[in-house]
């Protein structure tokens, strides 16, 4: 599933000691391997290879220009949901043609940088927005036929996460119903400025089957039929993205086992297939490193206090989420067998691990059992790849953690650490 594994004890990403990482850029750090990333990708094109299909891999879940770099060098176009977003992927070389933009409030100058850079589509999610779309168009004068949209949908589709995490049901801000397409098409899907060509849908994140998926694709195609009989072009079907990660080993369906589901449902519909893949490319790309400070005993609890706080990684403390743990250095017999909840192990203890912030949100695991550990050692948290420096922040004044990429045996920073003066330099 990637390219983190033990040998003799000692955690290695891809041909390199992460021990080695911490003495040369220090604790906490993000480390990334390249091999995932491109693996997870090659993966998905390969399994959607029957179909003629465009993966944006999504920015917001990793957006390290050097990634977006490799990434484009794979051939993976990007999904964006904001102006900086579209900057970072321009910088990265993107191909604009595969770049499709998503979100509710996109403001007018975010608009006209991405009208200006000929985006693949705008994925519009409300009336007023298409209206504004093409007021802008209008008056730019930018060339007829030139800017695509798609609309994007709420299935209404049960997605069984996280509440923050769904964006597919109806009551969302996101989108508009799918009862009113056929009217939002019949209103704007006959001029000419903007081109009304696909349906976009992205139904969450963080769900465990394909189920979801399938739901979603048995609703859209009756809808892209009966447009298609009212005369109007469809061109493409935007799925979105959501396909799981396996923050526990073999826990969801991989980018084969999906496209086994979708792409009967697919082929010979005359679609182009757009992804928006995030986490299922990028979770398991990366683990935070971070260095055990001090251990102590409060009440019934034990606490492991380690350098990483949730300004670096939000994601347990925002979303109650599971990411494994293990001490980056450890006795042979103690090397994990899966990163599970529930694995079976003697010798540990039941610790909470938490960071240096004020706050009692401040954790990265609660009650986890963990083999010993002592003030110094290195933690491996994994998955982290997705959503982990993209959400972090410099709350309690922390200078954020540096990224660093790893090619086989050897690693570059690709994000140097800040420093405090980095902290202040805009306030001077
Ligand atoms: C966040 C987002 C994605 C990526 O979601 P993942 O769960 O990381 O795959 C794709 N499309 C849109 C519109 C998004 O907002």
């Amino acid at each position: 599933m990637d390219l983190f594994c033990y040998r003799g004890g000692r955690l290695f990403a891809e041909d390199v000691d992460v021990a080695r990482i911490a003495a040369e850029v220090g604790t906490p750090a993000y480390i990334y391997s390249q091999g995932t990333f491109v693996d997870h990708l090659r993966k998905m094109q390969e399994a959607y290879a029957d179909l003629e299909t465009t993966i944006c891999f999504s920015v917001k879940a990793c957006g390290n220009l050097h990634i977006l770099k490799l990434m484009a060098q794979q051939g993976s176009g990007f999904d964006i949901v904001s102006g900086g977003e579209l900057y970072r992927a321009l910088a990265a070389g993107a191909d604009p043609a595969k770049v499709v933009y998503a979100g509710v409030g996109k403001t007018d100058e975010e608009i006209v940088a991405a009208l200006q850079a000929g985006i693949g589509y705008f994925n519009i999610e409300s009336e007023q927005e298409l209206e504004n779309l093409i007021r802008l168009v209008e008056r730019q004068g930018t060339p007829a036929a030139a800017v695509k949209a798609a609309l994007r949908v709420n299935p209404d589709v049960d997605y069984q996460t996280h509440t923050y995490m769904t964006t597919g049901k109806k009551d969302t801000k996101f989108g508009v119903d799918i009862e009113r397409a056929v009217a939002v098409f019949e209103k704007y899907g006959r001029q000419r400025s903007v081109l009304l060509r696909a349906i976009h849908v992205h139904l969450g994140t963080g769900g465990k089957t394909i189920d979801p998926y399938v739901d979603a694709v048995t609703k859209v195609l009756p809808l892209i039929d009966r447009l298609r009989q009212s005369g109007h072009t469809i061109e493409a079907l935007d799925l979105g993205g959501g396909y799981g990660a396996d923050y526990e080993t073999q826990t969801v369906p991989s980018a084969g086992q999906y496209a086994q589901g979708l792409v009967p449902l697919l082929k010979s519909k005359n679609l182009q297939l757009i992804l928006e893949p995030g986490k299922s490319i990028c979770a398991n790309a990366a683990i935070l490193l971070t260095r055990v400070l001090y251990t102590k005993q409060g009440g019934s609890k034990r606490f492991v206090i380690v350098d990483a706080g949730m300004n670096d990684l939000i994601r347990p403390s925002l979303y109650d989420a599971f990411h494994f743990i293990w001490p980056a250095q450890t006795q042979p017999h103690l090397v994990p067998t899966a990163r599970s909840q529930d694995l079976q192990m003697e010798g540990r203890e039941v610790v909470d691990v938490v960071g240096p912030i004020c706050e009692g949100a401040d954790f990265l695991a609660k009650d986890r059992a963990l083999p010993p550990v002592q003030r110094g050692d290195l933690l491996a948290i994994f998955t982290a790849g997705a959503y982990g420096f993209t959400m972090s922040s410099n709350y309690n004044s922390r200078p954020r953690v540096p990224e660093v990429l790893v090619e086989g045996g050897t690693f570059r920073v690709i994000r140097r650490r800040e420093t405090y003066e980095d902290l202040v330099a805009l306030e001077r």
